[in-house]
């Protein structure tokens, strides 16, 4: 036990047994007490007054002097008094810190509470998004209007970002990101990407340009020299070959300059036609043919498997331009003789699926996720031979990325590749599904198809 509540216990049989023993000699040994515990809860009171107005004072000096019991009560206070004062000292300084730390942050971040309404922002947010004091408690959709914002906080997205017009600059593009920290608390975070995108459209607008610039010219010089090959003047002339190297190199760079137009198109996400039916084995069977060929005396064997009924939503001429890429890309990097599948089927996780196998000589697994970058090669010199521009996968990419598919890729040294895109259900479109109550239009455009 406290030894000073022992004191306390003691100094009040003390306190007692001194006024009755006085009672007993006086003969009022009742009033004897009652003033004796009269004298011990004055001065207990006396105290309390003390310590309430020490308390209410905030006062940050020590408490006033006091004994037995209530010094150590004092003392008590005092210390949590002190300690909480620099708790919240430490407090208040870690959140200027903080503040200035996001005062100073190039990203605007808007703290959001319940109903995403503004709790605190910094002032890179409050010059993005055209925010100001009576804004706070207000919920941040009235603010930001744009339609794929508010698809994003309405669908509670934490993985993707969109990008808006600023509110406050229709030509500033911020990329919006929305982070949640706690149940009800999120944070949104604002970047100006108005520079990066400019740069980006500089530079599709540079291959763009220059492509159709040197479209012309190639034209006429592969025109040229095939007409004097042709003409027969320079057969067995020393001309012979210079000109039909020409002619070669000629057509090579109109190849890449048409893949480099492609790719600018795709890239530049312009305004798409509505997606239509596809039917994929139809196209498929086209570029068997067309694989056949461009194998020619090669003499591969081409062989397709396509399931009819499977038909997909999207653009069909970007994706005859993607499947051609992966066939024709099978036949190029494939042996003599060698053996190409082309397979069209639902998988069992109900995805779309377009296969492309071959017995090639196989890719190193460290090229496999660079392949679909621009101009990456794994060999160089073979993929000229071959007749490849380096462009054909990242295509392929792009098309799959304007019809939410991936491309995944598998290869075995010495046994082979295996290209796949990926369809999302959604975009797979068949009879079975207009019972399920499809678009109308769609599915009139789908029958439509089938007919012709
Ligand atoms: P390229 O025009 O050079 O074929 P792509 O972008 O189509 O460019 O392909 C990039 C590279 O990927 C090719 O140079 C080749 O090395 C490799 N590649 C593509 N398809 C296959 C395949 N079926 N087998 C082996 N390698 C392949």
């Amino acid at each position: 036990m406290n030894t000073a509540w022992l004191w306390v216990g003691l100094r009040l049989v003390t306190v007692l047994g001194v006024s009755l023993v006085l009672g007993l000699v006086l003969g009022e040994v009742a009033w004897c007490m009652v003033a004796a515990l009269s004298g011990c809860l004055g001065w207990h009171l006396l105290s309390l007054y003390r310590l309430d107005r020490w308390l209410k004072a905030h006062r940050t000096d020590r408490p006033p002097k006091a004994y037995g019991i209530w010094a150590q009560v004092y003392d008590s206070l005092y210390n949590l008094r002190s300690r909480n004062r620099q708790g919240k000292r430490r407090l208040a300084q870690f959140l200027s810190r903080f503040r200035e730390a996001a005062e100073a942050l190039p990203d605007g971040a808007v703290a959001l509470g319940p109903e995403r309404r503004i709790l605190w922002y910094n002032s890179a947010a409050a010059r993005m998004l055209g925010l100001r004091r009576r804004d706070l408690n207000r919920p941040i959709s009235n603010l930001v209007r744009n339609p794929e914002f508010t698809a994003l906080l309405r669908a509670g997205r934490f993985d993707g970002a969109v990008e808006v017009p600023s509110p406050v600059n229709e030509s500033v593009q911020l990329s919006l990101r929305l982070v949640n920290y706690d149940e009800d608390q999120d944070l949104l975070l604002s970047a100006d990407i108005t520079r990066l995108r400019n740069l980006e459209r500089t530079r599709r607008d540079f291959v763009s340009n220059m492509s159709h610039e040197l479209r012309t010219p190639l034209t006429v010089l592969s025109g040229y020299a095939e007409s004097m090959l042709d003409s027969g003047e320079f057969l067995n002339s020393p001309w012979q070959r210079p000109l039909q190297h020409i002619n070669q190199q000629a057509v090579r760079m109109f190849t890449v300059v048409e893949d480099l137009l492609t790719l600018s198109r795709l890239e530049s996400g312009g305004r798409r036609q509505p997606d239509e039916p596809v039917p994929v084995h139809g196209i498929l069977a086209v570029i068997r043919e067309d694989a056949l060929s461009l194998s020619g005396s090669r003499a591969h064997e081409v062989t397709l498997s396509a399931d009819a009924s499977e038909w997909l939503l999207g653009q069909e001429r970007e994706l005859r331009s993607a499947f051609s890429n992966l066939v024709f890309n099978a036949v190029r990097y494939t042996p003599d003789g060698g053996r190409i599948g082309i397979h069209w089927y639902r998988d069992q996780d109900r995805s779309l699926c377009l296969s492309v196998t071959d017995n090639g000589e196989g890719i190193p697994a460290q090229h496999l996720s660079r392949l679909t970058e621009r101009f990456y090669r794994v060999d160089v010199a073979r993929s000229r031979e071959a007749g490849g521009t380096g462009l054909g996968l990242a295509i392929v990419k792009h098309v799959l990325l304007r019809h939410d598919a991936r491309l995944e890729i598998q290869s075995q040294i010495g046994q082979g590749s295996v290209f796949t895109c990926r369809f999302d259900d959604k975009r797979g479109i068949t009879p079975d599904r207009q019972l399920a109550g499809q678009n109308p239009s769609t599915m009139a455009a789908f029958k439509t198809a089938k007919q012709a």
